[in-house]
């Protein structure tokens, strides 16, 4: 492709993709294709020879198009939300288009400080602690800041003296599956984590961590890590941080708090209550890429001491030594990180926060939970209906009273209408509809449609 290829073509995806975001509410938001069906659609073989670019737009308007599930839909209640802002598309179309790898700060400087500079705006942004200040990273996503955090922990602990198959991890029923397979990949096997349990809130209970340390130390064995929820996925619930603070520390663990979900609502003044207990966590991490609009893969991860996490990951062949770094005046972001490349994924959120602004974010924020409050108020004032889970945020649990197969009929009709989207659960046995009002083209119309629905299908 010559330059002026380019410049055609992509003038021509700007418009797609702009079009694109204008009309997503027109589509159905679950894929309905079946299996195989989007291959079986496009050329079985590569071509032999360069094709137009229209042939290539062509097959996305088609097979691609139907085999997506519309995550910037309005109408997607679903998961989490991945919202992606014009202004994150054009700061990743800047690091795709510069294509630099800034694995260590020699090789692209601009990679390394602009990512700094962010995560320290965001520190200030989010009123996190101070020591977060120069200690941050990101990382493509919550899995991998979560799996730092355990290999950091497993240094600490280790260096210590514990042994791999002495250290014992925490959290509830409620933590997301990347904290077991990040404990999985560090080699922490599943008789090695302790499920605490939670109160009718789906929060830990801080006596049952306390009792379940004490048991872990009498035999023997030693705490190393403990996740807190700071949002939960399946019910958004928050662990009292500030009570298990002194229990991880009187017992030497690593305190690590997930806020993947919630923590970006610290964005909004009233909201900061999110961030309840953070000075007392060795590690924190929320996502760019769910509620902030900074298109997938953004993990914001801060560490309150860098040691053990460069201790954990920092691997110094002669090709990768750099005098600036042994002279320890600048970061090699390498070493906070478990791929050795990293892209310029900082200009996303940097885009975001100088275009779209903290205001408009905080602001559509506070939207989605005065919504999700009232489709709260429309399931208490409908007895089909109970809410399985106290709503903190903007995602409502309910159940059909009716039952568990009722619940599941009404989550697979909902889906299957094409005019929205719902996640199932499970919570405390029972099975529940997760509806998380957090897509950023949602606006209040969609959530009455949304709730006219789901009374009309149950
Ligand atoms: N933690 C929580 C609370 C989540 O809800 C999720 C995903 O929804 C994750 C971690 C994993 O996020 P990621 O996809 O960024 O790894």
């Amino acid at each position: 492709m010559t330059p002026d290829e380019f410049r055609k073509a992509g003038h021509l995806l700007i418009d797609w993709i702009a079009d694109y975001h204008a009309n997503v509410g027109d589509r159905p938001v679950l894929s309905q294709v079946q299996p195989g069906e989007v291959r079986d659609r496009l050329a079985a073989n590569p071509p032999a020879a360069p094709e137009p670019f229209d042939a290539v737009l062509s097959d996305l308007d088609g097979p691609v198009m139907d085999g997506l599930t519309h995550w910037q839909s309005p109408n997607f209640f679903a998961f989490f939300p991945a919202n992606t802002t014009f202004s994150s598309i054009l700061g990743d179309l800047v690091s795709s288009g510069l294509g630099v790898n800034g694995f260590s700060w020699a090789t692209s400087p601009a990679v390394t400080e602009v990512e700094t500079l962010v995560l320290d705006w965001m520190v200030e942004l989010l009123g996190l602690p101070e020591h977060f200040v120069g200690n941050g990273v990101i990382q493509d996503s919550a899995s991998s800041s979560t799996l730092c955090a355990i290999l950091a922990a497993r240094t600490r602990a280790t260096a210590l003296g514990a042994l791999p198959a002495q250290l014992v991890a925490y959290c509830t029923a409620q933590a997301h599956s990347s904290i077991e397979k990040g404990l999985r990949i560090a080699g922490i096997g599943a008789d090695q984590i302790r499920v605490v349990d939670h109160d009718e809130a789906f929060a830990m209970r801080p006596d049952a961590l306390r009792r379940a340390i004490e048991s872990d130390v009498a035999a023997g064995l030693t705490p190393f890590f403990v996740c807190a929820n700071a949002g939960s996925t399946s019910s958004e619930a928050f662990d009292p941080v500030v009570d298990l603070a002194p229990i991880c520390a009187a017992s030497g663990a690593w305190l690590h708090v997930d806020g993947a979900m919630c923590g970006v609502a610290a964005l909004a003044p009233e909201l900061r209550w999110v961030n309840d207990g953070l000075d007392l966590a060795d590690s924190y991490t929320t996502n760019g890429h769910k509620w902030m609009g900074v298109g997938f893969d953004c993990s914001f991860f801060w560490v309150r001491d860098r040691g053990p996490l460069i201790e954990a990951l920092s691997i110094q062949p002669a090709y990768l030594r750099t005098a600036q770094a042994q002279s320890g005046a600048v970061i090699d972001y390498r070493d906070w990180q478990v791929p050795l490349g990293r892209r310029f994924r900082a200009l996303k959120a940097w885009f975001v926060l100088r275009l779209d602004g903290v205001d408009a974010i905080a602001d559509m924020i506070g939207r989605h939970i005065e919504w999700a409050t009232e489709v709260e108020s429309w399931v208490r004032a409908d007895d089909r209906f109970e809410l399985l889970a106290p709503r903190s945020m903007n995602l409502v649990c309910i159940a059909h009273r009716a039952g568990d197969e009722a619940t599941e009929a009404l989550v697979e009709a909902i889906n299957a209408s094409g005019a929205a989207q719902v996640t199932p659960t499970v919570l405390d046995g029972r099975k529940a509809m997760r509806i998380c009002v957090g897509s950023h083209h949602t606006e209040r119309h969609h959530v009455v449609a949304l709730w006219e629905l789901v009374s009309s299908l149950a």
